[in-house]
Formats: structure tokens, sequence, C-alpha cells
């Protein structure tokens, strides 16, 4: 190399000088773009506390209000807390730091801020829409997952419950289901048949009406003293049910999970409200459904109702039940011995992921 060019090449001492990003919580969540180098920083890190001898207070995340700024209910008081420097600078691997649900662990002070964040039992995530699919957590720490269909005005969508039933099962939440309307059918007959299959399963099936209040009590005693998210397509009555099930809410038809359009964000926060018979709803806006992320595709026949238990009769031991021969499953349902609409709606899910190769 030449003198000039090696003189070019010269590494310059950068200076780093503090520029202050005025408002930084008011940005979008959207508009940080995600440090590289952090992501190689170990996210366990972040969980200990190097101020675990002080005087830390815990106390549960209901509400975000910016990626760094949240309102936590530590005993009966809810606090504005921000995100510790510390917690800060480890990019998890998720694009949020904090969720709604969270445990957290706070210094109470002037700005009361959060040093810990305590393991999570559950997540309900999303993924962002670029081909990054970077995990959003929407909710954390759940205990139930009222999937909701209705009777009519729209059809019921036993599809849209098998989807929203794995995807909850694999994400370790337990699914109910949960069939709205029941006011507008004469004869409830044949809905009930074809949901007896997931009673079958060992889930927990609740036919209702927010008009008659049919099944109310029956779905309250679910959700008493649990913590638990409402997943359903718009219109089945999510704001309804939750309006009769503590009146006092008064929440605006449309309001709960009210989403815009597709590819939009959401810029609604998620929050929890407690129930005055006791446990929590953690209210997601923009979340309609529990995404199935094409990671899990292959374990979708695990937890699908049903199939696993068939499955050690099918000849080979990595059956996807779908173009196998010998397949103990597709014979179940040749025999009738396993429901053909549930199998129709395992492979349509199945073929839902982008590229999959069975
Ligand atoms: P969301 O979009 O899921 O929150 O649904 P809404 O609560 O806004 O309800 C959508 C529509 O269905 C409204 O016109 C409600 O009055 C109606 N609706 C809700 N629950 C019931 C029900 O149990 N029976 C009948 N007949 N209509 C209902
Ligand atoms: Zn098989």
């Amino acid at each position: 190399m030449k003198k000039r060019d090696k003189k070019r090449f010269k590494r310059k001492d950068i200076n780093i000088s503090n520029i202050e990003i005025s408002h930084i919580d008011d940005f979008l969540d959207d508009e940080i773009a995600p440090d590289k180098r952090a992501d190689k920083k170990k996210a366990d890190k972040s969980k200990i506390s190097n101020k675990s001898n002080m005087n830390l207070v815990r106390g549960r995340v209901i509400e975000l209000y910016s990626n760094y700024r949240s309102l936590v209910k530590i005993n009966d008081l809810e606090v504005i807390c921000y995100v510790s420097g510390r917690l800060k600078q480890y990019n998890l691997e998720t694009r949020n730091i904090l969720a709604v649900g969270d445990w957290v662990k706070v210094e109470m002070g002037l700005k009361n801020r959060i040093e810990e964040i305590e393991e999570r039992k559950n997540t309900l995530n999303r993924y962002t829409e670029d081909s990054f699919q970077k995990k959003i957590v929407v909710a954390s720490n759940l205990d139930n997952a009222v999937i909701l269909t209705s009777c009519s005005q729209p059809a019921v969508n036993f599809g849209m419950v098998d989807r929203i039933l794995c995807a909850a099962l694999l994400s370790d939440i337990r699914p109910v289901v949960c069939i709205n309307k029941s006011d507008l059918l004469e004869d409830t007959e044949e809905i009930r048949e074809e949901a007896s299959f997931y009673e079958q399963a060992g889930f927990k099936v609740i036919l209702c009406s927010a008009i008659d209040l049919f099944g109310i009590v029956e779905l309250r005693e679910v959700l008493r003293d649990a913590d638990s998210v409402f997943v359903g397509h718009s219109g089945v009555g999510k704001s309804s049910i939750i309006n009769v099930l503590q009146p006092g809410l008064n929440l605006k038809e449309g309001d709960v999970s009210d989403y815009t359009g597709k590819g939009m964000h959401t810029t609604t926060t998620s929050r929890i409200i407690s129930w005055d018979f006791g446990g929590n709803l953690i209210d997601t806006p923009g979340i309609k459904t529990l995404t199935l992320h094409e990671d899990i595709k292959y374990e979708i026949k695990y937890v699908f109702p049903g199939m696993n238990e068939l499955s050690r009769d099918c000849h080979f031991q990595n059956c996807s039940h779908i173009h196998e021969t010998d397949c103990a499953v597709k014979n179940a349902v040749e025999a009738g011995t396993y429901d053909f609409r549930r199998y129709d709606s395992y492979c349509r899910i199945m073929e839902s992921f982008t590229g999959v190769v069975l």
C-alpha cells in the first residue's frame, strides 16, 4: 500500500459526544432502530440486578406508555416507572423491553426505576411484519386465552378456534373455547356437536350470549382469580361480553382488540383491567388472533387436539399426517373416529405457512 493510501486508511479517533435526544420516550417503538451489536449481549444478564441489595419493591406492569415508560401497580398504588439505564442497554430477543403483565422490581425514588424483570411464565407474542419477523411481546404471565367466536353474525369459525388454540397451547396458555350469540340460534345442537370435539380433548367450551346472559355465570367462574385475554375476530361480541361481565367498565363497542387494517401497527397499548370478581382482563388492542410463527409449524401436530395420541401408531415416527402412507390420523379420519372437519382444519393451518415443505 502506498504511503498516501495508508494515510487515507489511518483510523481516525472518534469523538463520542453526548448527543441529547430529548423526549426519547415519546418516540414510537417502531422508530427506535434495533442495535445489532447489543443483540449479542446475553439477555439473561439483564435479569440480575446489581442493585439487588437495594430496597426494591415488586409490582406488575399494567400499561405501557412507551418502550421505556410504564404504569406499574405496586400493592394498590399505580405509579409511573421508567426502565433503568442498565435494562435499556440490553436489546433482548424481543423488540420491546417490557410487556404488560410483567412482574418487575422497582427502585422507588424521584424517578421510579425498573431494575429487574422477573422471568415470564409465558408470553403472548406478535411479530413484526417485515421479513425479520421480530418478536413483540404483547402480554405476559397469562392463565387463559378465551377464544371467542359467535354462533351467527358472523358465522361460527372453528378454523379460527383451531389456530388460536394451537398458538395458545404452544405458548403455554390455557385455551377456553367460548361461543357467543347463542340467542341467535333456535337450535344449538349442531354447534354443540361440533364443539364437543374440544370437550373430548379436555378443553372448556362455553356457549353464551351477551344479550340473554346465557352462560355468563359459567364464563365468570373460568375468569375468576385468573389473568385472561380475549381473542377473536371483530363482531363476535368481545366488548359486549366484557361489558356484561363487568358492567361498570363501559368499553365502547369495538374498543377491545380494534384492529385498523392489515400491516398497521397499533398505537393503542395493551393494559390490565382488574375484574371486580377477582382476576384480570388483559386487554390487547390490535390483537385479534394469536400468531402461529413459521418456526413452530412442525410443532402443531403435537398440540392439535387428539392428534398426538393417535400418531404413536403412524408408520413414520415424524409423520406430518398429510402425505404419508399408513398414517394413523388419516386412518382414523377414514374410519370416522377422528373428526374430518378438524383434520381439514389442521391441513389448512399447515398449508398456510408459506414455503412449507411437508
Ligand atoms: P367485538 O367487535 O367483538 O367487540 O363485538 P361487539 O361487542 O362490538 O359486538 C358486535 C355486534 O354484535 C354488536 O352489534 C352487538 O350488539 C352484537 N352482539 C354482541 N354479543 C351478542 C350476543 O350475544 N347476541 C346477539 N344477538 N348480538 C350480540
Ligand atoms: Zn400420521
